[in-house]
């Protein structure tokens, strides 16, 4: 799913220097959203297992009249254990006429959302039994996107778009609204089988999850639909969308693609989608076939602020279409990459969202990276990082079940994009077609262990504790970085995780320049100090972490260096030359001067010397004073000389020229 606050606009023009520029549209949802307290269906394990829904639906009235559906749930299921009831969900708002078990009257009770049917018969675990349940009423607006199965008119978001007021129904049941339209177990582990029949006025379209198995003209001018799956779904992932639809059909490949969009927004819509079989094809490349293949690939327009995987029929809300084309079609790529990563490979419980979000985000950069450049792809990234870098947001790994924020849309794909940096390209992609194509998770469910499996065997070792920081806290590294001399052109780099938070082993990329010379390294963190010796044939001139953008983390200021020289004055000098130093910390301090073939000329013992303050910072200097003699007191000839400070902690060394 992608609301439109979760959308990046990327192709708006953006003077320079000015703020990123917002386009919404009104907030219609977002009142309702906040005040939602609705019930959230128990968790899956209830006693049993549904094997199919075959859904009747007849949109008996529909907008602008007050909708009405009429409806039949049949429930085919298997007991898992010998309970004497079986517990549905179903909102309070539908009456129900009748409920029958294997065609037997049952009894029943409907309250709080919940629906107990007494089975007829003795219960036997394994045994399948058939629960119909008739009911009618206005599917009412539900959950936490104060959706559920949308009944509206195409214009009711944007009232001064001239356009037709023909009926738009569409669902969007994520998280827990798939009971607010059909009875059934409203949760995510729990896939079926799906037959939908759909009676509507013959002038509108039904497109349905599945394949289209017919169509049948009844009287009144109405006609049935009949569509089927024969992929399990999630209930959730259940999708049906209506309209005065104009249809436009394309092969790809083996799959087929189906276009249903306004009239009104046909050339907007053509423009907007042209890309979905090059999309389908590099996914398929990347992540191995389409999990529904056979059946189709649509995408169809509803009049919502965001846009919601349904399996095989992708709902694209009227206003994500009409965002500029560059962020519509990375809401295109999203839902697409879902069929993979949500709808195929199905996280058990909402609180593993990110793998459904974070992948699905992810993939947009990485399609960025495939159209347009490396630096589109990074670019993005940057710009799905927060300057909080997600602290305070929350835990990846154990979002807000009902609400997830952004946190598992941008901060899943980062994790995702710092594992790439970690596993290299060749490692990461092949972990990534691996998953999403492991037999035993595809067109099935998926959790953070599953996922954490089959990229250990990749990357050849455990990397539960490489996620584990990103998913179970909502600290970041803070790196400091410092390096000292070790002589001969040799220095010691080292890196510091100094935040109060847990430890992240992951590999620190440092960028050196020293001269006209740039050195790329790779720190591997095994605990929170690492260090590596590194040659330069200039002095280094300053050090960056992570230059390319491939980490969350702060960067400490690089600390003040525990002895600092100027150059010194006056150089050449013809008699007296002075060096002003800084120290860090009180410390005691020794000068020498070495002739240019390294011989010592003279050593100075000053004593211990307070802390000066930092240079940047406006320190007073303390001043080292040379008198051009040897420790004998003799003049020294004309020549090049180096004056050294050292304290217990550093050493520094500066040349100079001494004139006669
Ligand atoms: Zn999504």
């Amino acid at each position: 799913m992608l609301r439109l606050a979760t959308v990046l606009l990327l192709a708006l023009p953006v003077p320079a220097g000015s703020a990123l520029a917002v386009w919404m549209v009104p907030p219609v949802d977002s009142e309702a959203a906040q005040t939602w307290q609705g019930r959230v269906p128990a968790a899956d394990s209830r006693g049993y297992d549904v094997l199919a829904y075959r859904l009747e639906l007849d949109l008996a009235a529909l907008p602008p009249q007050t909708p009405r559906l009429v409806a039949t749930g049949r429930i085919h299921l298997r007991l898992l254990a010998a309970i004497p009831h079986v517990r549905l969900d179903l909102v309070n708002q539908f009456e129900i006429s009748a409920v029958t078990c294997d065609g037997l009257a049952a009894a029943w009770t409907h309250a709080g959302d919940s629906l107990s049917v007494v089975l007829p018969v003795a219960a036997v675990a394994g045994a399948e039994h058939v629960v119909a349940i008739e009911y009618a009423g206005t599917p009412p607006r539900h959950g936490p996107y104060y959706a559920g199965l949308l009944l509206r008119t195409h214009g009711e978001m944007t009232p001064d778009d001239p356009t037709d007021d023909g009926p738009s129904v569409g669902n969007v049941s994520q998280p827990y609204s798939s009971h607010s339209w059909f009875p059934g177990k409203d949760h995510p582990a729990d896939k079926a089988r799906l037959e939908m029949t759909v009676t509507a006025p013959d002038t509108l379209t039904v497109v349905a999850t599945g394949r289209l198995l017919g169509t049948a003209d009844l009287p009144a001018e109405r006609r049935r639909w009949d569509w089927a799956t024969d992929y399990p779904v999630a209930p959730y992932l259940i999708g049906l969308a209506v309209s005065n639809y104009e249809s436009w059909y394309e092969s790809c490949g083996d799959e087929a693609l189906e276009f249903h969009v306004f009239s009104e927004h046909r050339e907007i819509a053509a423009s907007v989608f042209a890309p979905t079989c090059a999309m389908l094809a590099w996914l398929q490349d990347r992540l191995g076939p389409y999990p529904f293949t056979g059946e189709k690939y649509a995408q169809a327009e509803f009049v919502w602020g965001g846009a919601i995987e349904n399996q095989t029929i992708t709902l694209m809300g009227q206003a994500t279409l009409l965002l500029p084309e560059r962020s519509a079609r990375l809401v295109v790529i999203h839902e697409l990459a879902h069929h993979w990563f949500g709808n195929s490979l199905t996280p058990s419980t909402w609180r593993d969202i990110w793998l459904n979000e974070g992948f699905a985000r992810y993939c947009e950069a990485l399609w960025l990276e495939h159209t347009e450049d490396r630096q589109s792809y990074f670019d993005y990234l940057a710009l799905l990082r927060r300057p909080t870098l997600f602290v305070g947001d929350g835990l990846l790994g154990d979002p807000d079940p009902v609400l997830p924020n952004l946190l598992v849309y941008d901060k899943g794909a980062w994790v995702l994009h710092m594992l790439r940096h970690e596993l290299g390209d060749a490692v990461f992609f092949a972990a990534l077609r691996d998953y999403a194509t492991a037999p035993e998770l595809v067109r099935a469910l998926t959790d953070r262990a599953a996922m954490t499996a089959v990229f250990s065997r990749h990357a050849g070792r455990d990397l539960a504790p490489f996620l584990a920081p990103w998913l179970d806290s909502d600290a970041v590294p803070a790196l400091d970085i410092r390096q000292r001399r070790l002589g001969q052109g040799r220095h010691l780099v080292e890196i510091v995780q100094s935040q109060s938070g847990p430890f992240f082993p992951l590999t620190v990329p440092v960028r050196i320049f020293a001269g006209a010379q740039t050195v790329d390294l790779r720190l591997p963190m095994q605990e929170r100090l690492a260090a590596c010796e590194v040659a330069t044939a200039a002095p280094i001139d300053s050090l960056r972490v992570d230059p390319d953008g491939w980490l969350l983390h702060r960067t400490a200021v690089a600390p003040a260096p525990a002895l600092l020289a100027a150059s010194p004055q006056p150089n050449p000098a013809e008699d007296a030359v002075h060096l002003a130093y800084w120290l860090a910390g009180a410390d005691r301090v020794t000068a020498a001067v070495y002739d240019a073939r390294g011989r010592l000329v003279l050593r100075r013992a000053l004593g211990v010397q307070p802390a000066t303050g930092s240079r940047d910072e406006g320190g007073e200097p303390l001043i080292w004073s040379w008198n051009g003699c040897s420790g004998d007191g003799r003049q020294v000839p004309a020549g090049v000389y180096w004056l050294e400070l050292r304290t217990s902690r550093d050493r520094t060394a500066r040349k100079v020229t001494l004139l006669r």
